[in-house]
């Protein structure tokens, strides 16, 4: 006997989200337990980190697309994950969304030798990719320091740039056709592998760099390119950057030219302490370069004639075997998870002019250490590219005077607040320095006519609305 006037009910626990999501995907796959959550919580710096209303882990575009549906139902934003290698905190749960991890979508199509195309799936790491190119006689254009984490979707939805931009352009340039799903849960693709198809907005070079705001990327047909027979490789002491720019000059001139990488003394010696690698020259230099050339023929011997004959050469080291050529790259590889080492950094990527670059690195420690007395910045880059990587360590994760200092200082010589790691959370603060009101209106036209509820991965690039 009940004075409960409600009619009995064979269900009466109202399913939750969480639940759906568990329909959808399977218990293993739904993942709310604070402990088994927390490594997709935190970013690859350690700077950032947020708590996520769930982690799942959908297995195809399709599931991708009935979690989005769900999440869209209810309001519920979405921040896609890949390897968890971005450095702006793209990633990252700012609280109460869902982390959707695509880390189970790793399936790839046999490479297109006729084509030289491959379709993959978005959570196959690039190193992985890169695997299978070689395994078909061929290579993938880009690769990073991140390699063996980042993946196909993180690095598109990054464009991601790395070591050989120069020769064979960003992650952009590798991309023929996406699927994606859109923040209403709709498929979209073009995977017909078609290099020419002027049919309307190019909607893959759209999602390209859009850091998860504009939609979901779950598979990509890749350009992949003839492999080089030999390599060599060098690592160089100068004084000083300026002496580097204008070696730069003239090693553009080799038409195997891969690679031109760069860092300081204070970063060579963080490598050589965290790494317990001998310093490869005697004495100190200003400036180190790692410069790679690859070609159908060994290319060891035009690039040791040009550095015999330039006179900014102070020191040389050089190999063309693959593991002595590895040894070299690690001094300038190894720069980041030095650094990461020594402190939680402030990471600041940022482009200039190449005229304006010598001005630059000999301004920006001091506006670094007047900003935050005490703080350091440790700087290497892709000197081809015109790329430095500006690494703050000493203030708090949220003190951000440096990083205003340094932002401001590369407007001021006509440079980009970032060159490859994106805006994430990170920059978004400072967009307005190098993108126009115009080009900001624009681009919050493009997000609100794809995602008008703002689910996908709000924050990123346009800031907390
Ligand atoms: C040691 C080290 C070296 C690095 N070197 C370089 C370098 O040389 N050049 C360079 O450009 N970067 C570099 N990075 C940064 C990083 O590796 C790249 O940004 C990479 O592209 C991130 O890929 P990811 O899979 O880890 O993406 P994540 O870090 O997981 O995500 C990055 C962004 O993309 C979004 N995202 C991820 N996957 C998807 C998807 N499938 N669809 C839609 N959005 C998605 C996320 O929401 C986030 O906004 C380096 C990082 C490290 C740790």
């Amino acid at each position: 006997v009940t004075n409960d006037p409600r009619p009995a009910t064979r269900n009466p626990q109202p399913a939750t989200f969480e639940s759906h999501l568990r329909t959808i995907l399977g218990d293993a796959h739904v993942i709310t337990d604070p402990d088994l959550k927390a490594s997709y919580e935190t970013d690859w710096t350690r700077r950032f980190s947020g708590s996520a209303r769930a982690v799942v882990r959908p297995a195809d575009a399709k599931q991708v697309a009935a979690v989005v549906r769900a999440c869209a139902a209810e309001g519920i934003p979405i921040v896609p994950q890949g390897g968890n290698t971005g450095l702006v905190g793209g990633s990252i749960p700012r609280g109460g969304e869902v982390v959707l991890s695509l880390a189970r979508l790793g399936a790839a199509e046999p490479v297109d030798t006729m084509a030289a195309q491959i379709t993959i799936e978005a959570g196959v790491t690039v190193a992985s990719l890169q695997n299978l190119a070689r395994d078909a006689g061929l290579m993938y254009g880009v690769d990073l320091a991140s390699r063996d984490s980042a993946t196909v979707g993180g690095t598109i939805a990054t464009n991601a740039g790395g070591l050989r931009v120069l020769r064979y352009g960003a992650t952009r340039a590798q991309v023929i056709g996406i699927q994606a799903v859109l923040p209403n849960g709709e498929i979209i693709e073009r995977m017909s592998g078609l290099t020419k198809d002027n049919t309307g907005y190019d909607l893959a070079g759209l999602l390209t760099g859009s850091e998860g705001t504009l939609g979901i990327v779950t598979r990509a047909r890749l350009k992949l390119w003839n492999p080089p027979v030999a390599r060599a490789t060098a690592l160089v002491a100068l004084d000083s950057l300026s002496e580097a720019i204008s070696l730069l000059g003239r090693v553009r001139g080799l038409a195997s030219l891969d690679a031109i990488e760069a860092f300081f003394n204070d970063g060579m010696q963080l490598v050589c302490d965290h790494t317990g690698a001998p310093r490869p020259f005697p004495g100190v230099s200003g400036c180190y370069l790692v410069i790679e050339c690859a070609a159908q023929s060994d290319p060891a011997e035009e690039l040791a004639s040009l550095l015999d004959g330039s006179p900014e050469v102070k020191a040389a080291a050089f190999a063309t075997e693959r593991p002595q050529r590895e040894a070299l790259w690690r001094y300038r590889e190894a720069h980041t998870e030095a650094i990461g080492a020594a402190g939680v950094p402030h990471k600041l990527d940022v482009t200039l002019p190449l005229a304006r670059m010598v001005e630059f690195e000999a301004t920006v420690r001091a506006a670094v250490e007047s900003a935050t007395p005490g703080a350091r910045a440790i700087l290497f880059g892709h000197l081809g590219d015109g790329n430095l990587h500006v690494n703050v360590l000493g203030p708090a994760d949220d003190d951000e005077r440096a990083d205003d200092a340094v932002l401001r200082l590369v407007a001021s010589l006509g440079g980009s607040i970032s060159a490859e790691h994106g805006i994430g959370v990170a920059k978004a603060p400072w967009l307005h320095l190098t993108r126009s009101p115009a080009d900001i209106a624009a681009m919050r036209a493009i997000k609100a006519a794809l995602d008008p509820q703002g689910i996908m991965n709000p924050g990123v690039i346009f800031g907390a609305q």
